[in-house]
């Protein structure tokens, strides 16, 4: 699905759009592409991200190639329906952050009638799924999967791959540490 024509999308519902790859597969792009298009069409929208990714800048959802749109910080995604009350889409980058708490926190949006857009890693630096972004594609409507370019051998990637010996999870960096690999050239680090 590239886009949800406004010709075709649903009507008086609310539902769940994510949009999955690797890391520099453009998903934040995609992401700030649709909340435009919908500001554009003078819908109400909010934007939120977790508070870990402080690449670039504190209060915008930032691409690689630097496009940006102002965001609220939230340390938690229990946070995020007090704040986005009047919000016709709410669009959230780096779910792969928040936990588990997402999931029922998008769709009860989606249920009070709101499009909820969700950006996120679907695998970890070891390519095995990153929750919560399995459970929500498996409760989402539209599901978008961006691919990268694989650094290696040009093929499609969809895997992220460390550069550096590091065992946790979560290690907040960019092309200085990880670069997207396809199928074949991916190393998964030993465990
Ligand atoms: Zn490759």
């Amino acid at each position: 699905m590239e886009e949800i024509s406004l010709h075709y999308a649903p009507r008086e519902t609310g539902w769940i759009e994510v949009i999955c790859g690797c890391m520099f597969s453009g998903k934040t792009e995609e992401l700030i592409r649709r909340l435009r298009r919908a500001e554009i069409a003078r819908q109400s929208v909010s934007i939120f991200k977790p508070r870990i990714d402080k690449r670039y800048s504190d209060d915008h959802i930032v691409s690689h190639s630097d496009d940006r749109l102002k965001s609220v910080v939230v340390d938690s995604a229990l946070e995020i329906p007090p704040l986005c009350k009047d919000a016709h889409v709410v669009g959230i980058d780096e779910g792969q952050f928040f936990g588990m708490e997402l999931v029922d926190v998008c769709e009860s949006l989606a249920n009070e009638g709101k499009r909820v857009i969700v950006a996120g890693l679907d695998q970890d630096y070891r390519g095995k799924p990153f929750e919560p972004m399995p459970q929500l594609l498996s409760i989402a409507e539209y599901i978008t999967k961006t691919l990268a370019i694989c650094m290696v051998c040009g093929n499609p990637a969809d895997r992220t791959q460390r550069k550096i010996h590091q065992g946790d999870r979560v290690l907040v960096g960019a092309k200085d540490i990880y670069e997207a690999r396809c199928r074949k050239c991916f190393v998964p680090p030993a465990e």
